[in-house]
């Protein structure tokens, strides 16, 4: 079983990825963490790959299909977690062949859906206690004594700066941007599922079985 899950920042795409790790033995193929391991490790690929680099170039998308092919061959028995790969069509259709050529095919597409506005509102309202770092949220778990941490007492609580609509929007629109070139291939050979990704982690981890279970 080999997939790629997509979701925006704050969808919990990480959440769920390790779940499958841990729970099925997936594999989660990160294309910088292959290059480093690659280039570490002296393969073929990781030796032509940091020639490239040390040179102050960037690494081609023919290196990159090599690399995924190495890693591949390596074995992922219980399946790929495609992470941040592919980002184009022409990539897409590589890692199709890729697959293709070992016997193996891309399952399902997982898109972890979300609600814009409520991810916003999900995002804005967070905060933590400055002492002992217990999350709250100004809607959805405020302090039982207003002010006052629950965990520790204390009375004074942080937000991180990036927690605002702003950059909210900027990270959706550049998640869109990333996801545009892929999904309609995906979506032309049927097998893109949409969870939604406002549901609380169990739920959207229990869609996500049900998904691999088909
Ligand atoms: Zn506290």
């Amino acid at each position: 079983m080999n997939i790629i899950l997509l979701g925006p920042p704050g969808a919990g795409k990480g959440t769920q990825a390790a779940r499958l790790v841990s729970e099925r033995g997936m594999v989660q193929l990160s294309t910088g963490d292959m290059l480093r391991a690659a280039v570490k490790a002296g393969t073929p690929v990781g030796i032509e790959a940091k020639a490239v680099m040390d040179a102050g170039g960037l690494v081609s998308d023919a290196i990159v299909s090599a690399l995924i092919g190495e890693r591949l061959d390596q074995g992922v028995e219980k399946g790929a977690i495609f992470d941040g790969y592919p980002r184009t069509h022409a990539q897409a259709e590589a890692l199709e062949l890729l697959l293709a050529e070992r016997g193996q095919a891309l399952d399902y597409v997982i898109e972890l859906d979300v609600d814009e506005a409520a991810l916003i509102e999900r995002i804005v309202g967070r905060y933590t206690c400055a002492a002992c770092g217990a999350g709250y949220h100004d809607r959805f778990k405020e302090p039982a004594v207003a002010g006052v941490c629950d965990v520790c007492a204390s009375t004074e609580f942080k937000r991180r700066p990036d927690d605002n609509a702003d950059t909210v929007s900027t990270r959706m629109a550049e998640y869109r941007a990333k996801t545009a070139p892929i999904l309609p291939f995906y979506d032309a050979k049927g097998i893109v599922r949409r969870v939604d990704g406002m549901a609380d982690m169990d739920h959207v981890g229990a869609e996500i079985a049900a998904i691999l279970s088909t």
